[in-house]
């Protein structure tokens, strides 16, 4: 089949959708007029071929009957890594055994639900831990960088094959939403179920027997997401080879969305392409300081997995349509900015700011906030704005409380970024203390070649919490691969 490139107004971009296939879409706000470029399928003769054409999409999936398989592989962790680790085990003939600390996707919500209404954190069931992992309850965006990890479009596709819209197929910065993605995920394990595969919420891994395994020949492919600190510790003890690697913390800055569409599309009238999204880096001290999982239209969560800590993440449904748009602010930390030698110290790292934004928040786990010009100018917010945040927020002077190495960056910034978009300084905006789970701050060294542990062989360390991914689709991917090279063997 051939394509042609069109460069459309939004709204006859949006009409052309209706009606056509797609191949490619992508939003260009270069110019004061927004202007969308669409590339669609045609035929031999240059006539578009229309939008329910029974045309293939892609090459459908074809999972085995694992029930009475003879090779099978262990998976701790639910999350992309894993879920897309047992489908590719599956079209492998190889039975995946999943382990999953957490719920299923609908009893994980009940907890969710409570966590919003600040009656509780439940440490095992929380917007980190549970079916579909930390990426579940999330904008999910699934633009990925990483392009050199493998074939991208092949998770595009099996998101799409298991319900997810077309959308994800051409979209240049597709996302999901937090109201598809469970319904999404459910598909997943319904498939994993129905062709032989096993599955055991509520089952945390506390303790590997390697040796065991080792002399049993199971493969373990270990996807446990950035999360959990009390399972990098385990595998500490274990003898498991960690490292510290670099990661980043900082704040969640929300803004009105009308504003940051003003700023970015030049128009509030944002009818047919959708609420704007930004993403913003600039140095500050030889540090990068930078605009991370930017969600239009969505909300504010509480994205920590233990009592006592206060951590903020960001998620929107599929509409995007909710009046505010956030985004963690975050500075990059290195290994050598954080004194000792413990691989694990970037955890413990983490963990004391994410207590201390607890402590500085409010009685019932509101987090700590303050406006943004009042954050940089370092002044005391007396009042604050209206916010997404469903647990609260209370006023809180975060530029004294900071660590000054990440403080001063993101003031500093703040600046830099109102000077590229005046008038994204501006005290209509708020920022939430601590947005500090934005990457691994561990790695878990693997073999580049067998993709095995360094110092445990059958062990697959992968995702994101093996520190060679990070987001939805590079984790994804690392499962994917993970996976192929078991059934490689
Ligand atoms: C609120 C929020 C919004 C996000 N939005 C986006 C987004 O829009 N786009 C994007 O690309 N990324 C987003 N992310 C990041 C993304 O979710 C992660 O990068 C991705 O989920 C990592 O996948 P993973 O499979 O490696 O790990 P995870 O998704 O973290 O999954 C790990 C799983 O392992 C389980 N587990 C951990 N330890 C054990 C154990 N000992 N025993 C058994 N099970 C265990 C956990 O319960 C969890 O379910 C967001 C994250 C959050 C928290």
């Amino acid at each position: 089949m051939e394509s042609k490139q069109y460069i459309l107004s939004p709204r006859e971009a949006y009409i052309a959708e209706q009606q056509w296939r797609i191949v490619k879409r992508s939003i260009d706000a270069r110019q004061r007029e927004l202007r969308v470029h669409l590339t669609i399928l045609t035929d031999e003769k240059g006539n578009p071929i229309p939008k329910d054409a029974p045309i293939p999409l892609y090459e459908p999936p074809v999972f085995q009957d694992v029930h009475n398989a003879t090779r099978s592989a262990i998976i701790i962790g639910a999350g992309p890594a894993g879920l897309f680790a047992a489908l590719t085990l599956l079209e492998h003939g190889i039975k995946p055994i999943i382990y999953e600390r957490g719920k299923e996707v609908s009893e994980r919500k009940r907890d969710i639900a409570l966590l919003n209404r600040n009656e509780g954190l439940n440490p095992e069931s929380n917007y980190c831990f549970g079916e579909g992992g930390a990426g579940t309850f999330s904008d999910g965006k699934l633009f990925s960088r990483s392009k050199k990890r493998g074939n991208m479009q092949r998770v595009m596709e099996l998101f799409h094959y298991f319900g997810a819209p077309d959308t994800v197929l051409y979209e240049a910065h597709a996302h999901i939403g937090s109201d598809k993605l469970p319904g999404i995920i459910k598909s997943m394990r319904e498939c994993i179920l129905a062709h032989g595969g096993e599955i055991h919420f509520n089952l945390r891994i506390d303790d590997l027997r390697f040796n065991d395994f080792i002399q049993s020949k199971t493969p373990i492919i270990l996807a446990i997401g950035h999360s959990a600190h009390d399972t990098y510790r385990m595998l500490a003890k274990e003898g498991v080879t960690l490292e510290t690697k670099g990661f980043a913390m900082g704040v969640r800055a929300e803004h009105p969305q009308a504003l940051i569409n003003r700023l970015m599309y030049h128009t509030t009238n944002v009818e047919y392409v959708g609420n704007a999204s930004y993403s913003l880096v600039t140095q500050v001290d030889g540090r990068g300081v930078y605009s991370f999982c930017m969600c239009p239209g969505g909300h504010i969560v509480p994205a920590g997995s233990e009592a006592g800590s206060c951590v903020v993440n960001g998620m929107s449904a599929s509409h995007r349509n909710s009046p505010y748009a956030n985004s963690g602010m975050v500075v990059q930390i290195n290994p050598e900015d954080i004194p000792g030698s413990d691989p694990l110290r970037g955890l413990e790292y983490q963990e004391a700011l994410e207590r201390l934004a607890f402590e500085h928040g409010g009685p019932e786990a509101q987090a700590p906030a303050q406006r943004l010009q009042d954050f940089v100018e370092e002044r005391e917010s007396k009042s604050l704005p209206s916010c997404s945040y469903l647990p609260g927020i209370v006023p809180s002077r975060l530029d004294q409380w900071l660590p000054a190495h990440i403080c001063k960056r993101l003031q500093q910034g703040f600046r830099d970024f109102d000077r590229k978009y005046p008038g994204f300084l501006t005290n209509d905006a708020v920022i939430l203390g601590v947005e500090s789970r934005s990457s691994s701050a561990v790695r878990i060294p693997r073999d580049p070649e067998s993709l095995q542990s360094i110092s445990m062989p059958n062990l697959y360390p992968c995702g994101e919490g093996a520190g060679y991914a990070g987001g939805i689709t590079s984790s994804a991917l690392d499962g994917i691969n993970a996976a192929l090279k078991i059934a490689e063997q």
